[in-house]
């Protein structure tokens, strides 16, 4: 059963986490995009970088595009430890999946001990928590480790996030047969999942799903969203 609570944008009374008018207008992803990287593309067919290098990860999934105003929610998350908006932000992404196999464990991307210790927690892993409990699927947050303090790559052309983030992270968790999900709050160039899906990779994964809230669209790209 669903008790009344509040629009967590408008505080409009409501039976969910928002109203149905905020729901509607969230920036939802292009309507074509690469079924790869997510970036708009015609007729959504595989783009040209994903073409040329296909990414480690078997798909991805975005619940929404990265802009206001879950830009906004995801910085009170990250920055405010307001962690009541965790939950919320794992059900919309949650509502994505329908069609998809769970995964057999969920990895959050891991911050670097020295982030850790900045921010005192890992938003990934405070979201990752919560679908771990809806969908029963195991939360390894200690599987994979991120082994460099990488410059804050939202400093970074897209082009140079790559390289920034060779050998960032390690695991000795082995995956051998498994379909490994790993989830971050945001999925920017893509690199920093592209890499951890490669880890994993090497540990025996056969699938790897990356699962991110949002996913950040250049502004050169042309975008055309849709009505859902
Ligand atoms: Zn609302
Ligand atoms: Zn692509």
């Amino acid at each position: 059963m669903l008790l009344p609570t509040n629009c967590l944008l408008c505080l409009a009374s409501c039976e969910g986490d928002l109203c149905c008018a905020c729901h509607d207008n969230l920036p939802r992803l292009p309507s074509d995009h690469c079924p790869s990287c997510l970036l708009p593309t015609s007729d959504s067919r595989i783009c040209g970088a994903c073409l040329a290098s296909y990414p480690s990860w078997t798909r991805a999934i975005a619940a929404l595009r990265y802009a206001f105003p879950i830009d906004a929610i995801i910085h009170s998350l990250k920055y405010q430890e307001n962690l009541t908006v965790a939950p919320v932000l794992a059900n919309l992404l949650m509502a994505k999946m329908n069609h998809c196999a769970p995964p057999d464990v969920i990895i959050p991307v891991p911050l670097h001990p020295v982030r850790l210790q900045e921010r005192g927690f890992n938003q990934a892993l405070e979201i990752g928590r919560h679908l771990s409990k809806k969908m029963g699927v195991p939360l390894l947050p200690h599987a994979c480790v991120r082994t460099r303090d990488t410059l804050s790559q939202t400093e970074l052309s897209w082009k140079k996030r790559r390289s920034n983030l060779r050998n960032a992270f390690a695991c000795t968790t082995r995956f051998t047969q498994k379909h490994v999900a790993i989830l971050d709050d945001v999925m920017t160039s893509g690199a920093t999942l592209n890499e951890l899906a490669k880890v994993v990779r090497k540990q025996g994964a056969i699938e790897v799903s990356v699962w991110a809230i949002a996913r950040a669209i250049p502004s050169s790209t042309s975008i055309k969203t849709v009505e859902l």
